[in-house]
């Protein structure tokens, strides 16, 4: 099999289920008891939010642990309308956002704020500017993604940050496909708070993380016992917390190495796709830097393409069978008859859209899976093709 659908989800590192496993079996201990055995998962909660925090060079105390990406966006989003609801009701976003934080801001607007979806350019960047110019006096947050997980763009999240940093608004981010693959700095970016889930990095699912700033005074989301500092109740995920850290450390450790393994499968990959199959088109970067050295501009293995004249799910269930894994739009929309909101967002037509593969590239994979992906591609739109007419 080839897995490249590493946006979706990624299987857990064998080294971190390793470090995982006493948490469930000998180590069970509740973190809020007083006896040794509590001790010890204690002591492995704050390894694990210490490694975390030095990441993204936040204080060990503002790394509070969730239910994953989608939970620290909803508390994020939620909390900070609440608490800023006298100073406004104004809340910036952007049309690409995961749904996590779109449905979040559309429930919000059902309780009476206000939102300003900001579009992005061709290839999914938010501009600054367009962010600077949407700030009104009621405004209290501005959200926008790190990185994006249908088409891998990058945004200029410390240009953005500085901007609300100037107007003393919030500024929150959607880390969850950026953390662990490009360096994220919240002191030099300027972000208050930051989302980021275990499972897209090799962790485990069901946990993640949400940075809060110190003194932002954001409240919980979820209520009871006094765990993460009385800010998000319930007895702690502690092998989950301990599997997100351990693959936390992995992935800072071997950040650069892996990005440019990734950046050359992907240009591999796509420098056949353009040259053996007609009339395609790149979504987002083609090229992830500008410039040898250049800052990145998209994720190193995150590549989309539409195919238009086939439809995305037919030549998903052929990849399938020629035992390789890839998305079509973005996982959580796979059901849904409508393109991807995001694709729309960068202008393409529908058709476009709806024939759009989203190849996400991952540690395990090889030069030669490229090449076999692009051969059975070329097969695979060939005869969807031939079909429609
Ligand atoms: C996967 C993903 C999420 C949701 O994270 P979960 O841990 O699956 O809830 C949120 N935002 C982005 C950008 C994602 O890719």
């Amino acid at each position: 099999m080839i897995y490249l659908d590493h946006g979706a989800t990624t299987p857990v590192d064998e080294a971190v289920l390793q470090e995982m496993l006493p948490y469930f079996t000998k180590e069970y201990g509740n973190a809020s008891t007083i006896y040794s055995l509590g001790q010890s998962a204690k002591k492995a909660i704050h390894t694990a939010r210490k490694n975390l925090a030095e990441m993204i060079g936040s204080e060990i105390n503002e790394i509070y642990f969730t239910a994953g990406g989608s939970e620290a966006d909803n508390w994020a989003l939620q909390a900070s309308a609440r608490a800023f609801r006298e100073k406004g009701r104004h809340i910036i976003t952007t049309r690409i956002e995961h749904h996590a934080v779109l449905n979040t801001c559309k429930a919000l607007e059902r309780e009476g704020y206000d939102v300003t979806y900001l579009p992005v350019d061709a290839q999914g960047v938010v501009s600054p500017t367009a962010v600077q110019q949407a700030i009104r006096p009621d405004t209290i947050l501005v959200s926008v993604m790190a990185a994006n997980n249908e088409i891998g763009t990058v945004e200029d999240i410390a240009a953005i940050g500085a901007i609300c940093k100037e107007h003393r608004i919030l500024f929150h981010t959607d880390a969850v496909q950026a953390f662990g693959k490009i360096p994220l700095n919240v002191e030099e970016m300027h972000i208050d708070l930051l989302s980021v889930s275990g499972h897209k990095i090799y962790g485990p699912k069901g946990i993640g993380f949400l940075y809060i700033r110190n003194l932002t005074g954001i409240g919980p989301l979820l209520y009871g016992g006094s765990q993460e500092r009385n800010r998000r109740a319930g007895t702690e995920n502690v092998p989950g917390i301990v599997g997100l850290g351990a693959a936390a450390v992995r992935a800072a450790e071997h950040m650069q190495e892996e990005a440019a393994r990734e950046e050359a499968l992907r240009s591999r990959l796509l420098e056949r796709i353009l040259k053996e199959i007609p009339d395609c088109r790149v979504n987002g970067f083609a090229t992830i830097r500008e410039g040898e050295n250049g800052p990145c501009r998209s994720l190193p293995g995150t590549l989309n393409v539409s195919f238009p004249g086939i439809e995305a799910e037919s030549a998903l269930i052929m990849l399938d069978m020629a035992g390789i894994c890839a998305a079509g739009g973005s996982a959580c929309t796979t059901g849904a008859l409508e393109p991807s909101h995001v694709l729309s967002a960068i202008g393409r037509s529908e058709g476009e859209a709806k024939g759009s593969l989203r190849f996400s590239l991952g540690k395990e994979n090889t030069p030669e899976e490229m090449d076999r992906v692009a051969e059975e591609l070329k097969r695979i739109v060939e005869r969807l093709r031939s079909i429609r007419i």
